[in-house]
């Protein structure tokens, strides 16, 4: 019989991190919901190598507390809840604290943040071995930096697809992010190039017009803003003769986070039947 043994904490981040890190835009994905929680109007998401050899997020959101660095890169270690009740009531995008345990555990990590008010540190993990906090000037907000994804785990890196198409999956992630806050001001720079750039936008359509060119956004309709049992419902549809032949440019948005629905997917197509 062979015995049964718990296994080391670095070993079970390192299994996790299957789960959550698919590649440079699951990555993404996370560290934008990070900044938008911590109520950022700016982030700002550089690349290199589509994001396989460096991926840098930096936000002007409220920071992390020096003393809390350590923490934040932990599993199961998280500000956004408390108790099982919490569960009930989530507000923020993100709440299990396993993100940035995941990816640090995967990657080389840099995290450099300060609060408003407080003096600035950064930390670095390298492949889930944490480093010490050291203080150091920095602007007000987050930096996140990922460098060489899955160099401890080759298995993992030659899945990963060429540079370009680990790109567009990172430009559809941010996109889908972007459409749902317009007030946020998103850049993308892959290889000292930007490609993405959404300013601040007072309204939905003009974040559209950033994103998806100006002339389909000025030619959506909107249905009227539908108000009932607690449940806002708002949208945009195009006129028929911009329609395509698949259904990946019908996006759902439910509170502030991209859902894909076969029901919601199969009622606009019967909408659409019959024109
Ligand atoms: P979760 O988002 O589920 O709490 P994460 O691992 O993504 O877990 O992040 C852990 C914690 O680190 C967060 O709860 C938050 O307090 C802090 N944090 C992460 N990213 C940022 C950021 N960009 N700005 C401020 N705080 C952050
Ligand atoms: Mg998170």
């Amino acid at each position: 019989m062979t015995r049964i043994k718990k296994l080391p904490p670095r070993l079970i981040d390192k299994i996790a991190a299957g789960e959550v890190v698919e590649g440079p835009a699951s990555i993404v994905k996370e560290l934008v919901e990070n900044s938008l929680d911590a109520g950022a109007t700016r982030i700002e998401v550089t690349l290199e190598g589509g994001g396989t050899r460096r991926i840098r997020i930096t936000d002007d959101g409220q920071g992390i507390a020096a003393e809390e660095l350590r923490l934040a890169v932990t599993s199961h270690a998280t500000s956004k809840i408390r108790s099982a009740e919490d569960l009930f009531r989530i507000s923020s995008l993100g709440f299990r604290g396993e993100a940035l345990a995941s990816i640090a555990s995967v990657s080389h990590l840099k995290l450099g943040s300060r609060p408003e008010g407080e003096p600035g540190a950064e930390l670095r993990v390298d492949g889930g071995r944490i480093g010490k906090a050291k203080g150091v000037g920095l602007p007000r907000g987050t930096t996140i930096e990922v460098g060489d994804l899955f160099y401890n785990v080759p298995a993992r890196r030659e899945f990963l697809r060429t540079q370009r198409g680990e790109l567009r999956r990172v430009l559809t992630e941010v996109k889908q992010q972007a459409l749902c806050r317009p007030e946020v001001h998103f850049r993308v720079v892959h290889e000292g190039k930007t490609v993405l750039e959404a300013p601040h936008a007072d309204e939905p359509r003009e974040r559209i017009a950033q994103l998806l060119g100006r002339e389909l956004a000025e030619d959506l309709g909107c249905f009227p803003r539908v108000e009932r049992e607690g449940i806002t419902l708002r949208g945009y549809f195009s006129p028929c003769d911009r329609s395509r032949g698949d259904s990946r440019q019908q996006l759902f948005f439910l509170n502030e986070r991209c859902v894909r629905d076969v029901t919601l997917l199969s009622a606009i197509k019967q909408a659409y039947a019959n024109l």
